[in-house]
C-alpha cells in the first residue's frame, strides 16, 4: 500500500458565512432534483424529494470528480502500471478520508463493507461474538432499526431492549439513561456491547452515544453505534471528548450520505478485528497460498476486504464526505435544524395531524426526520396522495422498526395508526408517514408538503373516494384511475438502442 502524505483531517474551508454560502450553492447540485412526473390532475410537476432517511440523492460534484478519477481506472490488485498505482493510492485515501470525517485516530481502521449499515452491523456482531464469546448479551434500545437488533440476536445471543424517556408531553424521546444504566449493571458480566443508533429513523431523536459508551466501558463492555441516520446530518467524532467515551465500532451507509452506489463503512478499533480469521477470504488478502494452507496478511483493512473492491463507490463516498467536511458539519447541522424546526411548526398547525416522538427540540434534539399520521386517513393513502396529486415523495409503513412503531402507535391511535391494535407488517396495515430532509430541501419544500397535507386533512372523504387499498397486507393504497407505469418512465434498453442507432 502507498503511504499518503496528504493531510489527515478535514478542516472546514473558510469562514462560517462563506461556508453557509457554499451550502446554498450546493443545494442544487444533486442528481434527480429536477425530475418531473405527471400528476393525477393531468398536470406535471417537478418532484419534491422528502425521503432522504431512506436514501438521499447523489451529489453531482462528487460524481464528476469520480468520473475524472476513473480515467485512471484499473484494479487495485494490479501493482505496477500507472493506473493501478493511481487507483491504489486513491482507494487508500478513500479509507483515510472516511476515518478523518469521523475523527478516527490511528487506533481505528476503516473497512468498506456491503452497501450499508446492515452489512456493517452483521459483520460487527459476528466479529464481537467471536472475539468475546464469554459475553453473550447485547443491550440495545427500543428505537432501533431491525439492522441494529436482529444481527445481535443472530450472532451474539440475547438482546435486551431498553425503553425510551418520555418528554413533558409524554412523547418518546432519547434512550432512558437510568434504565440503560440499570440494564448495564444487571448484565455486566455477560454484556458484550451496547448497540445504539445515533439518531432514530422514526422520530429523528438524537441519542447521547458518547455518554452511553462511557457507561458501557465502566463494566468492560463495548459501544457500537449505528450512524445510518446521523452521518450525513451531524458532526461526529468517534473519539468523543475523553478516552472512556470513545465509540468502539461505528457503521455508516454510503447511500444515506449522498453517495448511492457506494459501500457502507465500518470504523472500528483495530484491536477488535485484528488476529481473527477474516469474515471473507479470497484474493487480495493473503501473503502465501499453498494447496493445503494459506497465510492471511496482517494489515487492516486489507485482511477484511477480500476481492476487488467497489472502487468507484468508495471514491464517491470519500469525495462526498470530503465535500461535506469542507463545508463543515456544524453548518450542515444548523441548517437542517432550522428547517426541521420550521417543518415541525408548520405540521403542528395542521388540524388532525399527529406527530410521533418528542417534538420539542430543546428537550430531545432531532435530525430532519418527522413521522406522523392524519386522523381518519390511512398512512398508505396519505403517502399515495402526496405523490399522485402533489409530486411529493415520502415514505410510509414501519420503516424497519416494527417494535418501536408499534409502541408509538399503541399509545396514540388515529386511523393511520390503529386499524389493528398497533400491529405492523406483514399481515396488517398500520404505520406512519415519514418526511425526511436532505441538503437539497428548502422551506418551499416544507411549505409544499404542509399545504398538501392541510388539503388532504381538510377533504379526507374526497381523497378517500379516489383510492382503494392494495389488500396485500402492506397498508398501501392505490389510485382508482390514475396510473403511472414505471416501465414507461425509463427504459435502459431504449436508451442503449438510441445510442446504437446514432453511433
Ligand atoms: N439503521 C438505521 C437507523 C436506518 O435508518 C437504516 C436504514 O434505513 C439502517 C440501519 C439500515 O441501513 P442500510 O439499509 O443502509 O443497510
Amino acid at each position: 500500500m502507498i503511504d499518503s502524505t496528504l493531510p489527515t483531517q478535514i478542516d472546514p474551508l473558510g469562514a462560517r458565512t462563506e461556508r453557509q454560502q457554499r451550502l446554498e450553492a450546493l443545494r442544487s447540485q444533486f442528481t434527480g432534483l429536477d425530475t418531473e412526473y405527471p400528476l393525477a390532475d393531468d398536470t406535471t410537476a417537478r418532484r419534491i424529494y422528502l425521503d432522504s432517511a431512506a436514501s438521499n440523492l447523489r451529489l453531482t460534484v462528487a460524481d464528476d470528480v469520480v468520473r475524472r478519477a476513473l480515467r485512471h481506472y484499473a484494479n487495485t490488485h494490479s501493482q505496477l502500471h500507472f493506473g493501478a498505482r493511481v487507483m491504489t493510492h486513491l482507494y487508500h485515501r478513500a479509507h483515510e478520508i472516511v476515518g478523518d470525517f469521523v475523527d478516527a485516530s490511528d487506533d481505528y481502521t476503516v473497512i468498506f463493507n456491503g452497501s450499508g449499515v446492515t452489512g456493517g452491523l452483521n459483520r460487527t456482531a459476528r466479529v464481537l461474538a467471536e472475539r468475546r464469546p464469554e459475553r453473550d448479551l447485547v443491550i440495545t434500545t427500543m428505537m432501533e432499526h431491525h439492522a441494529n437488533d436482529l444481527p445481535h440476536r443472530k450472532h451474539v445471543g440475547e438482546v435486551v431492549h431498553v425503553p425510551l424517556e418520555k418528554d413533558p408531553d409524554g412523547e418518546a424521546g432519547r434512550v432512558d439513561m437510568a434504565a440503560l444504566r440499570a440494564a448495564i449493571q444487571e448484565h455486566a458480566d455477560r454484556l458484550n456491547y451496547v448497540a445504539v443508533t445515533a439518531a432514530s429513523n422514526v422520530t429523528g431523536v438524537i441519542n447521547p452515544v458518547h455518554k452511553i459508551a462511557s457507561m458501557a466501558h465502566e463494566v468492560g463492555a463495548l459501544c457500537v453505534v449505528d450512524a445510518a441516520q446521523s452521518a450525513a446530518h451531524l458532526p461526529f467524532s468517534v473519539q468523543g471528548g475523553a478516552e472512556d467515551e470513545a465509540i468502539d465500532v461505528l457503521c455508516m451507509s454510503g447511500h444515506k450520505i449522498y453517495a448511492p452506489g457506494s459501500p457502507g463503512a465500518i470504523v472500528a478499533r483495530k484491536a477488535l478485528f485484528e488476529g481473527l480469521e477474516p469474515q471473507e477470504v479470497g484474493g487480495g488478502i493473503v501473503n502465501r497460498v499453498e494447496t493445503d494452507r494459506y497465510e492471511i496478511m496482517e494489515e487492516l483493512p486489507e485482511r477484511e476486504e477480500a476481492g476487488t473492491p467497489n472502487l468507484p463507490g468508495a471514491l464517491r463516498l470519500a469525495a462526498t464526505l470530503y465535500l461535506l467536511g469542507r463545508i463543515g458539519m456544524d453548518v450542515i447541522e444548523e441548517d437542517e435544524r432550522t428547517l426541521t424546526q420550521y417543518a415541525l411548526e408548520r405540521f403542528e398547525a395542521i388540524d388532525g395531524l399527529q406527530i410521533y416522538g418528542s417534538h420539542r427540540l430543546e428537550v430531545a434534539d432531532r435530525i430532519g426526520v418527522i413521522t406522523f399520521n392524519l386522523d381518519d386517513l390511512p398512512h398508505g393513502l396519505v403517502t399515495a396522495a402526496l405523490n399522485d396529486y402533489f409530486g411529493i415523495a415520502v415514505r410510509n409503513e414501519c420503516f424497519c422498526a416494527q417494535p418501536f412503531v408499534r409502541e408509538l402507535l399503541g399509545r396514540t391511535g388515529g386511523e393511520g395508526a390503529s386499524s389493528t391494535e398497533g400491529e405492523c407488517a406483514p399481515d396488517s396495515q398500520p404505520g406512519m408517514v415519514r418526511v425526511s430532509f436532505g441538503l437539497y430541501n428548502t422551506k418551499e419544500d416544507v411549505d409544499a408538503a404542509a399545504d398538501a397535507l392541510a388539503d388532504i386533512a381538510a377533504r379526507p372523504d374526497e381523497y378517500r373516494a379516489q383510492y382503494r387499498p392494495l389488500l396485500n397486507g402492506s397498508g398501501d393504497w392505490t389510485h382508482r384511475t390514475f396510473e403511472y407505469p414505471p416501465e414507461e418512465a425509463f427504459s435502459m434498453e431504449d436508451e442503449i438502442d438510441d445510442w446504437l442507432r446514432s453511433a
